[in-house]
């Protein structure tokens, strides 16, 4: 069989630990052998990291913007224990951070369903993807501790008006109190950003707030959702029979477990941080987890597995161990990378791989053959494979839908 020929770039992000042992794996079993590559490669290791003042993680953003498609291994976010472990020179931020930041792009986070793994949500048989506002709100905060008799004001000055002062409240006890903002052009760089992943998708959006409480705060999220969508979506989402909703949290959260799935959550930063795991939680497994970074035009993605490196698994693997790590969600993250790839290039082979790659990881899962996160939920007489074993049954099962 010919190579199938990847002309344009796509820019590879190296990882640590386990999730880089399988994304080795990966590219030699089910990439290297169908595909041409045209890689830029960033070593996003923490060692790297480290040697290059983390210089490496803002090269790596810029590359992406320029090429439009980064596809990210998982990586060391370091704590304490971390920087003792590896001698580093600082306690470097988060790498997803500070692609977001530089990207300013919007994280979807997308469970990949297979019928026969048990959810804790039985009916969800279609992905809820939430996106999440990941700017301002509680996470950029002032929170303060208050003395009883103080009185807690805030403060506006709007430049060349004079000042604009509100009492909030006079404490008679001791309590707590919290200031906080957002900013027009982050939620409507939100918006856009959603709205571009649901046409690509073809699903529907939902934004939920708490507009009834919050009625200039939240009531902003809503105006400014229904201003893009208005603007730039509306007639593109009839076409398609899809369609934008706001919805007051409380009943999208109910309606959330009642509902199948197959829509977007657009969500709050609060919201987001905690439904995302709620969400995660209930499809069952963080190896069945993807997440994808767009931007507000929608051009530019960059795409990873949600788990992290796990460590315990490559523990066992430093110890000359076998493992049996899923790596579903790494293989999707190449799968959605390629196809990306392969709409911005108009590859009609590419984008076929990338559909057939995620069908024959699906497939191979709901023939039995698994890794031992996913038996364990099936049940104690589902058999279960190692990382290279399963790695070689999806590869079969490419191969039948490739021919
Ligand atoms: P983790 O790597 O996601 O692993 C947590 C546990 O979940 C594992 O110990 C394992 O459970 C299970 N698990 C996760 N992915 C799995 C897979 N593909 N196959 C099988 N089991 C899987 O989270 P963590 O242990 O909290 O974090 C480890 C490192 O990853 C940290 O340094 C953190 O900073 C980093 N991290 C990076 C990202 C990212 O790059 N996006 C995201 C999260 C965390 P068992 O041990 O029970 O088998
Ligand atoms: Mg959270």
């Amino acid at each position: 069989m010919d190579k199938i020929k990847v002309k344009g770039v796509i820019v590879e992000l190296t990882g640590d630990e386990m999730a880089q042992v399988i994304w080795n794996n990966i590219k030699q079993t089910l990439l290297n052998p169908f595909l041409e590559l045209n890689l830029i490669t960033f070593d996003l290791s923490i060692q790297n990291r480290n040697k290059t003042k983390d210089q490496v993680t803002t090269q790596c953003a810029k590359a992406i913007k320029k090429y439009h498609i980064g596809i990210k291994c998982a990586t060391i976010t370091p704590d304490d224990k971390r920087v003792k472990e590896f001698g580093l020179i600082q306690k470097f931020p988060s790498p997803n951070g500070t692609i977001r930041n530089i990207l300013k792009g919007t994280i979807f986070r997308e469970p990949i369903i297979c019928n026969n793994i048990p959810k804790l949500v039985p009916h969800w048989n279609k992905p809820v993807i939430i996106a999440r506002h990941a700017f301002g709100d509680i996470y950029k905060s002032r929170d303060f501790r208050v003395k009883k008799g103080s009185e807690f004001f805030v403060e506006m000055k709007p430049k060349n008006k004079s000042t604009y002062k509100k009492k909030i409240h006079e404490f008679e006890n001791d309590g707590i109190a919290m200031a906080m903002y957002n900013d027009n052009k982050s939620i409507t760089n939100f918006a856009k950003s959603c709205f571009n992943f649901a046409l690509n998708k073809k699903i529907s959006v939902y934004l939920s707030t708490k507009n009834t409480i919050l009625q200039n705060y939240d009531e902003n999220f809503k105006e400014i959702f229904e201003k893009v969508f208005k603007k730039g979506f509306e007639k593109k989402f009839l076409e398609n029979k899809i369609f934008f909703q706001h919805k007051l949290i409380d009943d999208m959260v109910a309606s959330m477990l009642k509902w199948n799935g197959g829509y977007l959550w657009a969500c709050k930063n609060y919201d987001g941080d905690v439904m995302s795991d709620l969400v995660a939680q209930g499809y069952g497994s963080l190896g069945l987890m993807t997440s994808v970074l767009m931007t507000p035009d929608g051009k530019t993605i960059e795409t990873e597995a949600a788990h992290g490196t796990i460590t315990s698994h490559y523990r066992q693997y430093q110890n000359g161990n076998k493992t049996s790590t899923n790596p579903i969600a790494s293989i999707f993250a190449w799968a959605k990378g390629l196809y990306h790839r392969g709409r911005l290039d108009n590859n009609k082979k590419l984008i076929y791989f990338s559909n057939q790659l995620e069908i024959a990881c699906v497939e191979t899962i709901e023939n039995g053959k698994m890794t031992k996160d996913l038996a364990l939920v099936v049940g104690p007489d589902q058999k279960w494979l190692t990382t290279d074993e399963i790695l070689e049954e999806i590869k079969k099962c490419l191969l039948r839908k490739l021919n």
